[in-house]
């Protein structure tokens, strides 16, 4: 891109020192124009009519300071790089931790650097002009900071979320003071260091009072000395749902644990009076029973019959109850081992209903192992009642997928209607009458709460008739 020779805004008491000045940079940059200001009037009149691409300004000067000159040209014209040109030492460092495009010393060295560091100063403004465009229109806030973190630029999206009216409202402020003191001092080491920081997640004190939430990032900024570029990305919406769902996490845990505690000591407290009534029908049955009408007897065998279905639901209840308040620790337990004592416990009913159950190698995890019996003597228990009329088949099988193992119980029974795939894993939920099938509806409630504690999933896959497939899947790291 062919560039116009610059106008060059040079602020400078010493009229010698202008010319100098003058000197090099015609030498070096040909058709550069040079503005002088010697004094404070001439400063005022060049600084309201513009028009210069760059301004050179000495430290020391006899109606005001280098770094006030520097400071006012920045706030007028954002867009426009300054240089310090001092022969007062102490003048470069402050300079330079002002965030100035460039500092030199005004010494025969300085001289001779002074036109190649304007170049370098206009070449990059120049593509900064038309990354300018870009930096507006970006969803990220960004903004140049200076070795103290004061803020130097921005874009218009840092105004937005620091909620500033404008840029030169953030200009000067000090970007550590918006944030939470924890993250002010890892961004002042950041400062002092190596001036990088990713991702950190900090709360933003907005100018306007307000609080926001954002992602900051820190990097040097290339081309400048001792600047830094600071990334501040919009994460409020984010962490807005995140505390939602914490805090709708923690009232679910609590609904939870007072659910289980509360079906443990109603099951509980219904189980001594449950064992009075039927230890006392069973006894009038043994006493009277010959005594009684036939229809009598009937009426007490009902009575037995209820008394035990009750403490059926009351065992399940507990055992229900048990799961997320009586858990054992986790240990590595070979689940081909758990099959088999699952299969054991059931080995009446297994042998009685010539069931055909297999089983592959199964891989050993971290579990607890009581539970996972359990949970196979479910599935297996649920198989064997739901046969159908074929000879009964049940297959036990295991898969690695990503992290988890995904466990397959296959039967050939009865089957279930899609629709009910979901329902049937909640408490008493049944698709059978007691007549049809006994059952409290606890079993894969049951179920689902040993797979959740150990971090999986459970479902179900059947259609009526043509067999029943439950899977569930365990961490392959617990
Ligand atoms: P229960 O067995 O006590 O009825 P579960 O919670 O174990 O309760 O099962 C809920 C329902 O899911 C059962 O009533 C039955 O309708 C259905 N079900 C469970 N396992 C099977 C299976 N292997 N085949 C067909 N239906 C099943």
């Amino acid at each position: 891109m062919a560039m116009q020779p610059p106008r060059i805004l040079l602020v400078d008491d010493s009229a010698t020192d202008r010319e100098l000045a003058g000197i090099v940079l015609a030498r070096e940059l040909p058709g550069a124009e040079i503005l002088a200001a010697g004094d404070a009037m001439s400063f005022a009149e060049r600084l309201a009519r513009g028009g210069f691409d760059a301004a050179v300004t000495e430290r020391r000067l006899a109606w005001s300071d280098g770094l006030q000159v520097a400071a006012t040209i920045r706030r007028v014209y954002p867009g426009c790089p300054v240089l310090l040109f001092s022969s007062a030492q102490d003048a470069l460092l402050e300079g330079q931790r002002a965030g100035l495009d460039d500092v030199l010393p005004k010494d025969s060295s300085g001289y001779l650097r002074l036109p190649g560091a304007l170049q370098r100063c206009l070449e990059r403004r120049g593509d900064a002009g038309s990354a300018e465009v870009l930096l507006g229109s970006l969803p990220v806030g960004v903004l140049a900071l200076d070795r103290d973190g004061n803020i130097l630029r921005t874009n218009p999206e840092a105004v937005r979320l620091l909620g500033a009216g404008n840029s030169e409202a953030l200009v000067g402020d000090d970007l550590g003071q918006r944030l939470d003191p924890a993250v002010r001092d890892t961004l002042s080491r950041a400062l002092a260091g190596d001036g990088v920081l990713r991702g950190e997640e900090v709360r933003l004190q907005r100018l306007d009072g307000g609080m926001g939430w954002a992602r900051l990032g820190l990097s040097p900024l290339p081309g400048t000395r001792g600047q830094y570029q600071a990334t501040l990305e919009d994460i409020g919406s984010y962490k807005r749902r995140e505390q939602e769902l914490a805090r709708e996490t923690s009232e679910l845990g609590r609904a939870n644990t007072e659910l289980e505690r509360f079906a443990y000591v109603a099951s509980h407290d219904l189980q001594q009076p449950l064992g009075l009534i039927t230890r006392y029908a069973r006894l009038f049955l043994e006493r009277f029973g010959t005594g009684l009408e036939e229809e009598g007897q009937r009426y007490l065998e009902h009575v037995l019959d209820s008394g035990s279905r009750l403490q059926d639901l009351v065992d399940d209840l507990l055992a229900y109850a048990r799961i997320g308040t009586q858990g054992r620790p986790f240990e590595a337990l070979d689940f081909g081992a758990a099959v088999d004592e699952a299969a054991a416990n059931l080995e009446a009913e297994i042998t009685a209903g010539e069931v055909g159950l297999s089983r592959d190698e199964l891989p050993t995890l971290n579990a607890d192992r009581g539970q996972v019996v359990q949970l196979f003597q479910n599935l297996i228990g649920n198989a064997v009642k739901f046969r159908s009329t074929e000879p009964l088949r049940i297959r036990i099988s295991a898969e690695r997928q990503g992290d988890d193992w995904r466990f397959a119980v296959q039967d050939n029974g009865i089957g279930i209607e899609p629709e009910h795939s979901e329902r049937i894993f909640g408490m008493f939920q049944r698709l059978h009458t007691g007549e049809e099938y006994p059952g409290t509806g606890i079993g894969l409630a049951i179920c689902k709460s040993i797979v959740e504690r150990h971090g999986g999933r459970i479902w179900v896959e059947s259609r009526p008739g043509a067999g029943s497939t439950f899977y569930f899947t365990i961490p392959a790291q617990a």
